[in-house]
């Protein structure tokens, strides 16, 4: 096949600006030649043109091309009751999340809930999620095929709890294991899916069925983790309560064995000194959640104590305990708080938000090797960002003053109906109605200053 050659304005972070002063890239006018889905160059358009006149060019003037975003926390079945605002965490999951969560007992109803959902993450660009998922083996199995048809890569599994939610959700030990190991030798690691081991949290998972996870990973390794912690108060006081013989909330999961490098553990708000200690000494992953962390008056993250005792953190949306899929929203909202902070706080610049929203989440789910920027030998997952004709955002972009204030001004303005196209490993899983049937945008040039 002939290799196509992206012309774009194009930024990405291969390395992280909380350690790296000079980790944002940018070309004004760049150049990805992409071949079997990978991109084999990355550099200015002119100079790789020059190399390679046999490629196909593919115009992507007048926008801005970024890195597919990676979502670290976002819940399936929620898609269709984002928006239950005014509630503390577990009145809003009893009153919003787990009446509907219970309907995806009926596939026909699951169905329809991945579709509207694996169209929310693509639409706003995300071509990576790890998914917290159904209670429901038929609603995973589903989820999978649906996933497998849009082309995106996603990371997920049932997920198990056997108390404090309603009895059509819980489930056994017995039947936790068997239906989880039935789905990790159906779907892990077939075509873009890999699945993640999921008790819903430690409130509402007994010891036996954190062991019963623990036994999956100890016959899979190769598998992921995720869970919630110290996400609200009242939650980590009952979760307190229901394992008197635990140091913390952390020390739940750790004395089951599911903390390691593959694992994300959702929120972290209230997290203490000595859980942050564990949790880099595991390699565990943060996944902030601020929208979400907003809208339930969860707290605000302490990114400072996190980055300080050298634990990762990436970004979720948390749908439906957020507010939607859109990722520049996200970091946008963690941008915000850490504001709000004030010298508690860390001053995000625009490219630790770029950083937060792609490269953090590839690292947080072990794919930095395959995704997360447009380094060579990556996969081709990239959103370009074209505002429409007559929008603010078109007006703010054309009056950037450097590349940090475009990328500023994108995650400041930017929403779902700036995301034009959308590739997972060089197919094009998402493209914006007046693009369609065109092999090229308009000839504006890219829109970056310089
Ligand atoms: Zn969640």
């Amino acid at each position: 096949m002939t290799p196509t050659l992206y012309r774009a304005a194009f930024m990405h972070t291969p390395s992280s600006p909380f350690t790296d002063a000079e980790a944002l890239h940018v070309q004004q006018d760049g150049g990805l030649l992409v071949d079997g889905g990978q991109i084999t160059a990355s550099g200015d358009f002119v100079k790789l043109r020059a190399k390679n006149p046999e490629a196909t060019v593919m115009d992507l003037g007048g926008g801005v091309l970024l890195p597919g975003f990676v979502d670290t926390h976002v819940h399936y079945p929620q898609v269709r009751i984002i928006g239950g605002l005014g509630m503390p965490l577990l009145d809003w999951l009893e009153r919003c999340a787990l009446p509907e969560e219970a309907r995806l007992s009926d596939t026909a109803y699951a169905r329809a809930v991945a579709k509207d959902f694996l169209h929310g993450l693509r639409c706003n660009g995300t071509t990576t999620a790890l998914v917290f998922g159904s209670h429901f083996k038929g609603a995973m199995d589903l989820f999978f095929e649906e996933a497998a048809a849009t082309g995106l890569r996603t990371v997920a599994g049932l997920v198990v709890s056997d108390r404090m939610l309603r009895d059509e959700l819980h489930t056994t030990p017995e039947l936790a294991y068997a239906e989880g190991k039935a789905l990790i030798e159906r779907w892990h690691g077939v075509g873009r899916a890999r699945y993640a081991v999921t008790p819903r949290f430690s409130l509402s998972a007994s010891e036996g069925i954190l062991d019963a996870c623990a036994a999956l990973m100890t016959e899979f390794p190769d598998v992921h983790f995720t869970s919630h912690i110290n996400e609200n108060v009242r939650e980590v006081q009952t979760v307190k309560e229901l394992f008197p013989g635990s140091l913390d909330y952390l020390d739940t999961y750790d004395r089951a064995g599911l903390l390691g490098r593959r694992s994300v553990l959702a929120h972290s708000v209230h997290t203490t000194d000595r859980e942050l200690v564990q949790m880099a000494a595991h390699h565990c992953t943060a996944a902030h959640c601020p929208c979400s962390n907003s809208a339930l008056g969860s707290g605000l993250f302490p990114l400072k104590r996190h980055l300080n005792a050298g634990v990762h953190v990436s970004l979720g949306t948390d749908v439906g305990g957020g507010t939607g899929f859109s990722m520049l929203k996200e970091g946008l909202q963690a941008y915000f708080m850490q504001q709000l902070l004030g010298d508690g706080g860390v001053p995000l610049t625009p490219a630790h938000l770029l950083y937060l929203s792609t490269r953090a989440g590839a690292e947080a789910l072990d794919m930095q090797d395959q995704i997360g920027d447009f380094g060579v030998g990556k996969a081709f997952d990239a959103v370009w960002l074209r505002p429409p004709e007559g929008s603010t955002l078109e007006a703010m972009l054309g009056h950037t003053e450097s590349a940090s204030a475009t990328l500023a001004a994108l995650y400041a303005g930017g929403t779902q109906a700036d995301v034009a196209r959308v590739w997972v490993g060089g197919d094009e899983v998402f493209t914006r109605a007046e693009f369609k049937g065109s092999k090229s945008a308009q000839k504006q040039p890219p829109v970056l200053a310089s």
